[in-house]
């Protein structure tokens, strides 16, 4: 393969029609070479799209699609060097594990030899070398999953493109899923592009992801900063729990740092973003970035807003609060248990106090960008 610093497939300036129904609206898109990256969105956003596009299996309406520098436009899906494992596994029912995964090396016309190693070095790398001669009837959805995998990889492709391939598996069957799949990537040491709708599946096993909603892309960045640094209230939202309050801009100081009213209260305000005296902001809060206080707490200081607890739900690791703020409005807190914290145990319709970790707050514009 030839050395490429650049991207090893990248989407410039890409838009999508299906007939009237637009798909896809001006997608510029790298993809780094070797790294697992997951788009990540609703269904109906455009994700199998992009991977279509990728694939050759659809053509953009307008832009460019590059592999390794080079525009693959024209290029069938077969020149590509990329390989899907789909939603539906898409197995062969009457060929056996073998066949199944034996089918494109043979298409290919490769050698009787070559074609048996391959496909056992496959069959191994998803731990399936025992199930060489079952008929895909035979086997379990994971196991199935797996021949799919391996399908793919013996192919030796340079991307591999794995659309929402875990959502017929049970939770626990899918937690397994990921931790192989992110074992086998690193394994291959090829370049992952993963469609999932699941928050958490993304996070666990991806570099970057790429979240999406209605063929528009709203940001790209490692989990981290996907869900402590969103860009915007879809994004804030969409991967996680979060509080949204109200507050006004009452003054700007240096370094991004500023003083709001929110809820009657003045608290001081962290952003990269710049805002105006007298402008209205969304303050967002995860519920774990929030400290619930008893009212005669000797650790209350600095600015605080006061409620009353609503529920309390014991999770093991957390207590779950619902509180109701003085000013009518819901938000959700998780207290974690520690050793120097023990009196986290509230009770309904008690009146508590309500701040946060300074700096960890996410400051939006009104309209939530
Ligand atoms: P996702 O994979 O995120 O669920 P898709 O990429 O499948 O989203 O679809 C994006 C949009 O394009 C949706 O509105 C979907 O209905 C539409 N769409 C997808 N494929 C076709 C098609 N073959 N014909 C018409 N509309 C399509
Ligand atoms: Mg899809």
């Amino acid at each position: 393969m030839k050395e490429n610093n650049g991207p090893i497939l990248e989407l410039r300036g890409v838009s999508k029609y299906y007939g009237s129904t637009s798909a896809l609206h001006d997608i510029n898109l790298q993809v780094e070479n070797g790294e697992f990256l997951t788009l990540l969105g609703p269904s109906g956003c455009g994700k199998t799209t992009i991977l279509r596009i990728f694939s050759g299996f659809e053509t953009p309406t307008k832009g460019e699609v590059l592999l390794n520098g080079k525009v693959i436009n024209d290029i069938v899906p077969e020149k590509r060097k990329l390989n899907t494992v789909f939603q539906n596994y898409a197995l062969f029912p009457h060929m056996s594990v073998h066949d199944n995964v034996a089918f494109g090396l043979r298409m290919q016309k490769r050698p009787a030899d070559e074609i048996k190693t391959r496909v056992q070095e496959a069959l191994r790398m998803v731990h399936l070398e025992n199930y060489a001669q079952r008929m895909p009837g035979q086997l379990s959805g994971g196991q199935q999953q797996r021949v799919a995998i391996a399908r793919a990889v013996v192919n030796n492709p340079m991307v591999l493109l794995l659309d929402e391939p875990f959502s017929a598996l049970d939770f626990k069957l899918r937690k397994q899923m990921q931790f192989e799949i992110k074992h086998l990537q690193r394994q291959l040491g090829i370049t992952f592009i993963f469609v999932t709708h699941d928050q958490e599946e993304a996070f666990a096993m991806s570099d970057r992801v790429v979240v999406m909603n209605e063929g528009y892309i709203e940001q790209i960045g490692s989990p981290q900063e996907i869900y402590e640094e969103p860009e915007n209230l879809f994004v804030a939202r969409f991967v996680g729990e979060i509080n949204i309050l109200e507050g006004v801009i009452l003054e700007v100081q240096e370094n991004n740092a500023y003083l709001a009213d929110v809820g009657g209260v003045t608290f001081p305000l962290r952003t990269r973003r710049n805002f105006a005296v007298d402008e209205k902001v969304l303050v967002l809060l995860r519920p774990e970035d929030l400290k619930i206080y008893h009212p005669h707490d000797e650790d209350l200081e600095g600015p605080h807003l006061y409620g009353r607890i609503n529920e309390s739900v014991y999770k093991g690791a957390t207590v779950d609060l619902t509180i109701t703020l003085d000013n009518g409005q819901r938000i959700q807190a998780a207290e974690f248990f520690n050793e120097d914290d023990a009196d986290i145990n509230y009770n309904i319709g008690e009146r508590v106090a309500v701040s946060w970790v300074a700096g960890w707050e996410v400051v939006l514009d009104n309209a939530g960008e």
